[in-house]
């Protein structure tokens, strides 16, 4: 297998340029009401299709309107409505758990800042930066998620896995008004063209400077 290559600076700008332009229209894919709801989607997303969370959430949010909707609720009931996603169990418990503390320590409210955020169950990184930026406008990172690993990795932005270096090497590179949409264009980009098993590299509008790292 070949070593890895990262892309050079000035490569980079282009390649991120050039994504941003194709995929300019592309938006946040959750669909979402207010910070509470974008909280409990957003939980709700871990490792399941947003497509599934979108058509699991106008009934329960029909059901479950409050912070103190979510935290008083009981955990067989929620599940009813969520039972679609992966580990269920675990994001009910989250939820409700994340609620009480919201309730108690936030006076109902959800906290803008990452530092709170991240102080609450089953909030990563990811889902925090999800949250300031689409439920406040606060942008100060790049949610990192699935895509975003795969393509850094393959387009030679990032040599790492982890998704906190990563995000701190895309701060490097990727440049601040880019940021908000940055996980939204390169997942665009992965559905339409970059595909986990057969990316279409000869269609690819980058594809004269990406390092193709891990494709053969
Ligand atoms: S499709 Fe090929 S050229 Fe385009 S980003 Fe993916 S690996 Fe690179």
């Amino acid at each position: 297998m070949s070593e890895f290559a990262l892309i050079e600076h000035k490569k980079a700008e282009k390649v991120i340029e050039i994504l941003e332009n194709k995929y300019r229209n592309v938006k946040y894919y959750l669909n979402f009401d207010g910070p509470l709801q974008l909280l409990v989607a957003a939980i709700l997303s871990a490792q399941t299709k947003d497509t599934v969370v979108n058509e699991l959430t106008p009934e329960l949010f029909k059901k479950y309107k409050t912070v103190e909707d979510f935290s008083g609720a009981d955990p067989v009931s929620l599940l009813n409505y969520v039972k679609k996603v992966s580990f269920a169990e675990s994001k009910v418990n989250h939820i409700i758990n994340c609620c009480k503390i919201i309730n108690k320590k936030y006076n109902g409210k959800i906290p803008n800042d990452m530092e709170n955020l991240l102080s609450l169950p089953g909030i990563g990184r990811k889902t925090a930066n999800t949250i300031l930026i689409n439920a406040f406008g606060i942008v100060e990172g790049i949610p990192v998620d699935t895509w975003v690993i795969k393509l850094s990795y393959r387009i030679g932005l990032s040599k790492s896995k982890k998704p906190d270096e990563i995000e701190n090497d895309l701060k490097e590179i990727v440049a601040k008004k880019y940021w908000k949409n940055f996980a939204y264009v390169l997942k665009e980009h992965g559905h339409q063209i970059c595909q986990s098993i057969k990316p279409e590299c000869e269609i690819c509008p980058i594809n004269e400077l990406c390092p193709k790292n891990g494709v053969n």
